[in-house]
């Protein structure tokens, strides 16, 4: 059976899948209905907003149509932008009246956005992928979160759906999740932020992530951001679930970093997200870390910095993560190491 996977495209803290960027949503949503024995196609918002013809010709063709995606952390798109909630409940009524099964996925669902939940067939809270999987292997639609082998094993049957995204091979940044969650969980996060929902931080083995991109490389990518998780610097942090800022692990770090480079010789390999906290608070470990990101990735780099606000009283009451003077200290550590300017910036 064909299932159709329609990318609303993806702008949450700790992932970003607009183009040129491909989110692993879409991905590891590729390699479950490819494990279940079904045959995936790939569409986008933009195949929707642009060529009607060439979309209803596709979805005409499947029985089961997967809308994953949304922007929880909207923000200013060059080329395209993630789907509005209305515009996900468009596709949804236009599905639907094609007499097709309507699956939404994705942070849209996962953080109850979609208000009208009667345009679809399933409105999905857990994962996607799982939910999907379940489904196509006889049992009902599941709430759950995907296992750890699953993560793993979709992440690389999922690769080959890069093939058929408009920037492959370039411009396509193939964005990649080293975990989930932040390790500020346990005393439940900054007050805006979702990612504490996620709990106890699952991180992903060093290994499973090389394999992932390899596997992208060989399908043509050579742009890679690890951008999917809270905090770059706290890849394999110990002491998380005891302490708010874990002692940060360069080795682990090293090893990750130097395994993607010899595997992949990737053209762009860059970062997102960083806790100016964990530095500030292990600066050793900060300084190495920042050396090793500036000898492994490559120009134009960003550790992105959370500061919403300098005031005592809005940190105190929104259980801010850094102070003002934190910042300022991880900002000088990083620039102590990046802020030359490589060849292409
Ligand atoms: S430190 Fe705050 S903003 Fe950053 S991921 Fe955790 S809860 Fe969200």
């Amino acid at each position: 059976m064909l299932v159709a996977i329609v990318d609303l495209y993806v702008d949450e803290p700790s992932c970003l899948g607009v183009p040129p960027y491909i989110s692993p949503y879409p991905r590891y949503l590729w390699g479950a209905i490819k494990d279940s024995g079904h045959t995936p196609i790939y569409l986008t918002i933009d195949d929707f907003r642009e060529r009607m013809g060439y979309f209803s010709r596709n979805i005409s063709k499947c029985r089961i149509v997967c809308l994953v995606g949304g922007a929880v952390v909207p923000g200013r798109y060059l080329r395209s932008a993630p789907a509005s909630i209305k515009e996900a409940e468009k596709i949804a009524e236009f599905i639907s009246n094609m007499g097709k099964i309507v699956i939404i996925g994705g942070p849209m669902s996962r953080f109850n956005l979609v208000q009208n939940h009667g345009k679809f067939d399933h409105v999905c809270t857990g994962d996607i992928d799982a939910c999907v999987y379940d489904f196509l292997t006889g049992k009902n639609f599941s709430e759950r979160r995907r296992s750890i082998h699953e993560w793993n094993r979709w992440a690389v049957i999922g690769a080959e759906v890069v093939l058929h995204h408009r920037d492959h091979p370039v411009p396509l940044i193939a964005e990649i999740e080293t975990y989930r969650g932040c390790v500020r969980y346990f005393t439940g996060g900054c007050s805006f932020c979702i990612e504490p929902l996620y709990g106890v931080p699952v991180f992903r083995e060093q290994k499973d992530i090389v394999k992932e991109c390899t596997a992208l490389r060989r399908l043509g990518v050579v742009n890679f951001r690890l951008g999917g998780q809270t905090c770059f610097y706290s890849y394999k942090a110990k002491g998380v679930g005891d302490l708010e800022r874990p002692r940060i692990v360069p080795e682990e770090i090293k090893l990750l970093l130097s395994g993607i480079k010899r595997a992949c010789s990737p053209a762009v390999l860059h970062i997102d997200n960083a806790n100016p906290a964990v530095i500030a608070e292990h600066e050793d470990e900060g300084r190495k870390i920042t050396k090793l990101i500036v000898e492994y990735c490559t120009p134009g780099n960003v550790a992105a910095l959370g500061m919403e606000s300098a005031d005592p009283e809005v940190i105190k009451r929104n259980n801010l993560n850094a102070e003002p003077d934190e910042v300022m200290k991880a900002i000088g550590i990083i620039n102590e190491y990046g802020r030359a300017h490589g060849k292409n910036g």
